[in-house]
């Protein structure tokens, strides 16, 4: 028998689009992680959170990311806890490749130290071809508060933190010499802008970074977050 079979008020099936048949079952969302928990117990939580809510819902997001990845940015942001830049700039995995340290630092080019920081760069710029470089410093940052609060002569308090911001030495240098009168907290904020001055400066040593720049095909950026006041800036250099 063939013919339509169509009634009134029948709805012919519709094929669920592919983003639905990727899903699991629906399961009960697991409790929101809290600061509470055991710590193990906190990350695997956190991750099953993310995967029900984030990973299982966008198969567009996460399936090309399985072949690889083509990031527009390098991101260099301190390690504090409060500044994530996927979290305040809302990157999404696979847009930025990050490295996070201390104050956001980028030394100068030297193979004999900061080999990981010359090795993130040289594979972010000559393998994967991100067009822009960003350094974002932060308010209230403590590394910067300690490269500030340094003595000339006086002994380290820790292994190898004052080595590391002493990196920023320049920028701490034209803070001092341009704002002396300033309060020290006013002068730690200017300081922490100049500091990514002298880091997107260091950046400019790498000899990829310097090509990339000169061909108009890599992008410097300054940035700095304000979690007081609740502001982003951002300035080209
Ligand atoms: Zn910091």
């Amino acid at each position: 028998m063939s013919g339509c079979l169509c009634l009134p008020g029948y709805k012919k099936k519709v094929d669920p689009p592919i983003s639905i048949l990727l899903q699991k079952p629906t399961q009960p969302p697991p409790p929101p992680p809290n600061k509470n928990m055991d710590p193990v117990e906190r990350l695997q939580s956190g991750f099953k959170q993310f995967k029900s809510e984030v990973y299982d819902k966008k198969p567009e997001l996460f399936e090309p990311l399985k072949e690889g990845q083509a990031p527009t940015y390098m991101v260099f942001a301190c390690s504090d806890s409060r500044c994530c830049p996927s979290v305040t700039l809302g990157l999404k995995p696979g847009e930025a490749f990050t490295v996070r340290n201390i104050a956001a630092m980028v030394p100068p080019y030297d193979k004999t130290k900061y080999t990981g920081i010359g090795s993130a760069i040289e594979y972010a710029v000559c393998a994967l071809k991100v067009k822009v470089l960003t350094v974002i410093g932060h308010s209230r940052c403590g590394g910067i508060k300690a490269l500030l609060s340094m003595q000339d002569g006086a002994a380290d308090t820790f292994h190898f933190v004052e080595d590391w911001v002493r990196i920023g030495f320049l920028a701490k240098k034209k803070v001092v010499t341009e704002y002396p009168h300033t309060p020290f907290d006013d002068q730690c904020t200017i300081l922490e802008k100049e500091a990514v001055n002298v880091s997107l400066y260091n950046l400019l040593t790498y000899p990829w970074v310097k090509e990339g720049v000169a061909a108009g095909t890599l992008k410097l950026v300054g940035g700095h977050y304000d979690f007081v006041k609740g502001v982003f800036t951002t300035w080209e250099k």
